[in-house]
């Protein structure tokens, strides 16, 4: 359907009312109550005279704030785009003025980075809102640092109405979302997403995890109605609980979490960081239904010395995405969730979030150690990973050949902004996005990931992918965490170096020949380096860049 973002949160506050939308630190907020206050902000952005055509960066971790700020922006008629909190001031400057920035919403504790920010920018409103932890002085704040241009986030909404505000939005040309990408290989690029790919985007998540199809509810609301058998999926809709951690300044978190769980009727329990023990024993104490998140974080929960304690007989659905789930990493899942359906899904933030997934309701197939199949209106075609181009007219490769993954979608994005160029690169004008991964389809059009494009190593000539050697140290007993890069070497141009986690007792002579019985020569461990961790995101993705630094 063609209705702008507000129409999920409409949706969601009509259907599941009193429901509690969000825990947060000890208090609930309702569907309803999230609604009113989205749409007092809006009603105070609005007042402010940002709206159409604006945009709103949002500096926040995941904290109620940011679930209102976000909604009350949209359903302004104004932009948002979500800002990593732990930006070092150089790169958040970079972002508000390449985004052209209108407003920063942002939080007491981090107002410092944003005052240094803001020096080229067009900022001329920060909204800062008070943390419940060692709130610093919001009025001072405002009076100081942000004189001129701050204002608390209760003094927004206070006294607007409660109705949502009667914008026009044209739903595939406006803008919803300007979000940048991780920055994993490169500079982080703003990704153009209007209304109806984000919406299309969560339905098509929404959806295929529980086997319902879209429905208005004839008050300007977009719900979600089962299609198959009662007790089709796992949970039914409207008791679904999830204790989450992924980021909200992160597609997977828009889109996966807040739009998609309150699609759902989903009470979301949100932790602002993710600190394992607290995180379990609020998976425990809330009956958590599902299990949603990057696979780094499913080694953390697995490993911590609290997990074993723990009734989590509620789960009955774990949901991984962001980076590879290791076939090992699927059993250790599988075992620690018996009742629940395990699933993978793939995607990047130039398709809104998802473009391939692995159904998650009974009568669903899942294929187990594949992305799945693309979800509803989206194509998916393998080409050589060397054509110059892709387009519709692009030969695909035939089912069980590598080459890199391409998608074509309604959610696909509307380009990178003020990158025309790079934008030309990777986007066809007939809507063929090239996603720099490296992938293969089956008979049966499940898609496997083999890795991404810029990771894989060349060694005298010939292609290695990192990550069938770092699935060959996992597999390993005593290998806790793997990740392999090239080091680069005068006369083999890449060697294959890993760093390893260890759980146990081993040497790097004996991991050199566990992993190098199983490959042919060319693809060969050349080097084992211990390490205490291997850095990830704030998304769950390995940063190869700095291990590549480290070298
Ligand atoms: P940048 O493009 O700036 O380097 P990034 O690649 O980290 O940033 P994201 O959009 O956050 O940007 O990440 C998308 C990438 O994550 C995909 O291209 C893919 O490489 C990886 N990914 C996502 N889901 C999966 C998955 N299920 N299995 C393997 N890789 C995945």
């Amino acid at each position: 359907p063609d209705v702008p973002v507000g129409a999920i949160l409409a949706g969601a506050a009509r259907r599941w009312g009193d429901r509690t939308a969000l825990h947060h630190a000890g208090r609930d907020l309702s569907f309803t109550g999230l609604a009113r206050a989205s749409a007092r902000f809006a009603h105070g952005l609005i007042a402010r005279g940002i709206g159409r055509g604006d945009v709103v960066a949002l500096h926040l971790p995941n904290v109620p704030q940011f679930a209102i700020a976000y909604y009350g922006t949209l359903l302004a008629g104004a932009t948002f785009s979500p800002c990593n909190p732990l930006l070092p001031p150089g790169e958040l400057a970079f972002q508000l003025a390449d985004c052209g920035a209108a407003a920063v919403v942002t939080l007491d504790l981090l107002a410092g980075p944003v005052a240094q920010a803001l020096g080229d920018t067009k900022v001329r409103t920060v909204v800062v809102a008070g943390s419940g932890g060692a709130p610093a002085d919001v009025a001072g704040l405002c009076d100081g640092a942000f004189a001129g241009c701050g204002v608390a986030f209760e003094k927004v909404g206070a006294g607007q109405p409660e109705e949502f505000p009667e914008v026009e939005i044209d739903v595939r040309g406006d803008l919803a979302h300007i979000a940048y990408t991780g920055g994993t290989t490169g500079r982080s690029k703003g990704v153009m997403l209007p209304h109806r790919n984000v919406v299309v985007n969560t339905l098509q998540f929404a959806c295929s995890a529980t086997g319902s199809v879209p429905e208005l509810d004839g008050h300007g609301g977009l719900t979600i109605r089962a299609a198959g058998p009662e007790g089709e999926y796992p949970t039914p809709l409207g008791e679904g609980v999830i204790v989450s951690v992924a980021p909200w300044f992160h597609a997977m978190g828009t889109v996966g979490y807040l739009n998609s769980q309150f699609m759902t009727g989903t009470t979301i329990v949100s932790h602002p960081r993710l600190d394992v023990p607290a995180f379990l024993a609020d998976m425990e104490r809330f009956r958590a239904t599902a299990l949603g998140g990057a696979p780094a974080m499913f080694s953390a929960l697995l490993a911590d010395p609290s997990f074993a304690g723990r009734d989590l007989s509620s789960v009955r659905g774990v949901r991984s995405g962001a980076a590879p789930l290791s076939h090992e990493m699927i059993a250790r899942l599988h075992a620690a969730f018996p009742d629940a359906v395990v699933v993978e899904a793939y995607g990047l933030s130039e398709v809104t979030m998802g473009a391939t997934a692995n159904p998650s309701h009974r009568s669903g197939v899942r294929r187990t150690g594949t992305v799945g199949v693309p979800v509803p209106d989206v194509r998916v075609k393998i080409v050589a990973a060397d054509a110059p181009a892709v387009d519709e007219s692009t030969p695909a490769l035939p089912p069980g050949a590598e080459g890199e993954v391409c998608v074509h979608g309604p959610q696909v994005m509307a380009g990178y902004l003020n990158r025309p160029e790079e934008t030309a690169a990777v986007l066809s004008a007939d809507g063929w996005l090239r996603t720099g991964d490296v992938g293969v389809l089956d008979e049966d059009g499940y898609l496997s990931i083999v890795d991404r494009k810029k990771d894989m190593l060349l060694y005298n000539g010939y292609n290695v992918y990192p990550r069938e050697l770092e699935e060959k140290l996992l597999a390993h007993p005593a290998v806790a965490g793997a990740a392999v890069v090239g080091r680069p070497d005068p006369k083999a141009g890449e060697l294959p170096t890993a760093f390893v986690v260890r759980s146990g007792e081993v040497t790097g002579d004996e991991l050199l020949a566990h992993v190098n019985a199983a490959v042919v020569h060319y693809k060969k461990l050349r080097e084992v380096r211990f390490v205490d961790e291997i850095p990830v995101s704030a998304a769950g993705k390995v940063l190869k860049r700095e291990l590549r630094e480290s070298l």
